[in-house]
């Protein structure tokens, strides 16, 4: 009894919280010509094979930041259960001098992830997402990562490791694990960033999250808020909601919008 109330308190302190996807709002152009798009729109290039028959996760990580290889795998894992890749899914690490001093903006996250990246998006018939593991907080506090246009994401260890030290579980390696697929998971567009669910599963309270404890949609995930989970489990899984949502955006049952392709 206890634990819930201290989870329930937490929430409240934390429910003016920003968000951990989205940025600068609207008809974000980068560089050029290429569209950086916003988080889901990508979607259906991920969910479906016509366009891209192969993916590329490009993870850059500052010296003693490369994530561990369970994250690797899991996201490897969530990513191969929902993406049609026949040509399949790498993940490729690279340890990245990002040259940037102090908090992390939404803007640098997408611009300085545009300098670093080896390759576009939308690379021939490859897919290719981008997330930053650099040193350094966000900008808000108690955010351990963001989703910042189509095709790019940031995990801040340094706050993971914090929230580690609130509690003895779970471990920084889960909660890295978490919001690492969580991150992923708004670059899939969940919950209704770029379609509306048929079933109730997002929180009112916290708009692209899932009301769903056992979801690591939970909007909790993202937060530093992640080591008062009731279970002590956090959540490293899409839910039954969340892949009927991908399932039915794969099969055109549901309208995606806001799409960078196709
Ligand atoms: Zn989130």
């Amino acid at each position: 009894m206890q634990s819930r109330l201290f989870a329930m308190l937490t929430v409240f302190l934390l429910s003016g919280l920003s968000g951990c996807f989205g940025g600068s709002g609207d008809g974000i152009f980068g560089d050029g010509e290429e569209l950086y798009g916003v988080p889901g729109g990508l979607t259906l290039a991920c969910l479906r094979s016509d366009g891209f028959d192969s993916m590329v996760v490009e993870i850059d990580y500052s010296t003693g930041y490369q994530p561990d290889s369970s994250t690797v795998s899991t996201l490897k894992t969530r990513l191969q259960q929902v993406c049609d890749k026949p040509g399949g899914i790498d993940i490729e690490l690279t340890e990245t001098n990002f040259d940037h001093q102090g908090s992390w903006s939404a803007d640098d996250v997408r611009e300085i992830g545009r300098d670093t990246r080896e390759g576009v998006p939308q690379d021939g018939n490859v897919l290719r997402w981008h997330l930053l593991f650099p040193s350094g907080s966000y900008e808000n506090d108690g955010v351990l990562g963001v989703a910042v246009d189509a095709s790019t994401a940031a995990v801040f260890l340094d706050d993971v490791r914090e929230a580690e030290h609130w509690s003895t579980r779970p471990s920084a390696e889960q909660i890295e694990e978490a919001v690492t697929v969580h991150e992923v998971g708004h670059l899939l567009g969940l919950v209704n960033l770029v379609y509306q669910s048929p079933r109730p599963h997002e929180d009112p309270d916290h708009p692209g999250h899932s009301n769903n404890e056992d979801s690591v949609m939970y909007w909790a995930v993202e937060s530093g808020d992640i080591s008062s989970f009731i279970s002590n489990d956090v959540p490293d899984e899409f839910d039954a909601d969340d892949l009927a949502d991908l399932a039915d955006l794969a099969s055109g049952e549901l309208v995606a919008s806001d799409q960078l392709w196709p």
